[in-house]
């Protein structure tokens, strides 16, 4: 029984980590287009010693799976610094810390006095009868215009890079929604949920964010997917892009883009959903339009290194991100040498600035003079920051992340459906269920698990 993966991202990788752990002799092979393996895992060490993230920062250690992953393959993971929790939105002028706490909230000035009352009255806010709410509509209906501008749309450019008001609240934040509908309330499902973590002397008690500690490894994101890669050995082949398949009795037939052809008793496409759709389009077009339809704006993520005697005291913490009112051409930065180790030479800081998305494309798309010019500008202005960066380097995604959009859900009903009729195809990545690395590792091991059953 021959498995092929499409595709070398962590979604690839830990698939075919995943069921060779649970059938060491399976045969799998793994086909990538590029010549580098880990896809929007992108670590890169500059001469001068700065470590960039291209793609992925890190993980929350909340989902258990990718620690496990990590401990399986012999990786120590590294949690950010605890003075990275301090977390600030630029609004109205000047940048606020992310109160942590109900009593931080009711003292912090992100939000007027009448804006901090309008989320109390949280506990009081109407239902809907709309079932695929957009995240504004969902945010501004509980919580009030002014919160969802400051607070719930800077989560959907953290995440996302997404406009919050085409977002679809339950694909997106599935957990805010399931709250809601369990609880009536935000805020009273989330105090109900603390109260029983607190009964069950669990101490990481639920709040109103992801939780959990951002994490990476000494040696970057890319440790991860290099790791795995080390141990698929010459099961994976580079530099070899699968252009479309076909189906032959009960085998598939993998059309690569160099002309050759193989063939394979289960496919598993872990590549992007535009890529899965390029592939199926003449094997099933229905399906190829459906996936063809998941956006993926472009992203640029601009990574500026100085002196740090230039730059302090203007930020300190994780970084901040900036709500789409404000009109910015920056979706936030991270300040990467204040979260992990050695991300910076000796005396120098790391800045990592996010530019495009849903709401902006075109300014992921900037050439770079103009893109520099737009992050010194707004660092300017936003933090205070003057000096001349002493090392810059740009890493663009020009189809970045996958937004699901009012419909999404519906969306993925009617590809399951279609995938009903093509037994051992297999679509995995982050197009559907959550786009974090968490939830790719989370879905590979789902995969792997359904495929045990053909072997
Ligand atoms: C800028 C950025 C920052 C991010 N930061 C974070 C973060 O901090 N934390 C987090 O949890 N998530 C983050 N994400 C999301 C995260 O990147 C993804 O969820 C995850 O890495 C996606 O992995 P994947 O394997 O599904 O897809 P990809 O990483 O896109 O991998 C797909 C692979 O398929 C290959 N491929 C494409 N077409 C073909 C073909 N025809 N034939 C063969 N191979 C093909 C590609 O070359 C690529 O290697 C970020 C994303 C971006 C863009």
């Amino acid at each position: 029984m021959k498995i092929s993966i499409v595709g070398a991202g962590i979604s690839g990788l830990a698939t075919a980590q995943a069921v060779l752990a649970r059938k060491p002799d399976a045969e799998v092979v793994i086909f990538e287009a590029d010549r580098r393996v880990g896809g929007k895992v992108w670590t890169e060490i500059s001469p001068e010693g700065y470590l960039c993230e291209g793609g992925v920062n890190g993980f929350l250690n909340k989902i258990p799976r990718t620690l496990e992953l990590c401990s399986e393959i012999g990786l120590t993971p590294l949690p950010a610094s605890s003075s990275a929790a301090k977390r600030y939105v630029f609004s109205g002028g000047e940048l606020h810390q992310l109160p942590e706490k109900p009593a931080e909230f009711l003292a912090s000035h992100l939000l007027s006095v009448p804006g901090r009352l309008r989320v109390m009255c949280e506990l009081f806010a109407g239902g809907t009868d709309n079932p695929d709410e957009t995240l504004a509509e969902f945010g501004t209906r509980r919580l009030g215009r002014e919160a969802f501008e400051r607070l719930i749309d800077p989560m959907a450019s953290g995440v996302f890079a997404g406009d919050a008001t085409k977002m679809s609240v339950k694909s997106c934040f599935p957990r805010l929604h399931e709250l809601e509908a369990e609880y009536g309330s935000l805020i009273r499902g989330l105090i109900k949920l603390q109260m029983k973590a607190r009964k069950e002397g669990n101490k990481d008690t639920p709040g109103p964010g992801p939780g959990g500690r951002l994490t990476s490894f000494s040696n970057g994101m890319s440790a991860l997917t290099d790791t795995l890669a080390l141990r698929l050995g010459s099961r994976i082949h580079t530099a070899a892009p699968v252009a479309g398949i076909s189906r032959n009795n009960k085998l598939y037939t993998l059309h690569m883009a160099d002309g050759t052809d193989e063939e394979t008793d289960l496919l598993i496409l872990a590549v992007p959903a535009f890529a899965q759709s390029s592939i199926l389009q003449e094997y099933e077009p229905e399906l190829a339009g459906l996936l063809n339809g998941i956006e993926y704006p472009a992203l640029s993520v601009v990574c500026l290194g100085y002196r740090e005697d230039r730059i302090a005291p203007y930020l300190d913490g994780f970084g901040f991100l900036v709500p789409a009112v404000e009109q910015r051409s920056i979706l936030g930065t991270i300040v990467d040498s204040n979260v992990f180790p050695g991300r910076a030479p000796e005396g120098y800081a790391l800045f990592r600035t996010m530019v495009g998305g849903a709401r902006t494309p075109q300014l992921g798309e900037l050439p770079d003079d103009q893109l520099l010019d737009r992050v010194r500008a707004d660092l300017k202005d936003l933090t205070g920051l003057t000096a001349e960066p002493e090392f810059a380097r740009i890493f663009r995604h020009e189809k970045a992340i996958p937004q699901y959009l009012v419909g999404h859900a519906a969306r993925l009903e009617a590809i399951e459906r279609l995938l009903e009729k093509h037994p051992g195809l297999v679509l995995t990545g982050n197009a559907y269920r959550g786009v974090s690395l968490n939830e790719c590792v989370v879905n590979a091991w789902k995969t792997a698990q359904s495929l045990v059953l053909h072997f």
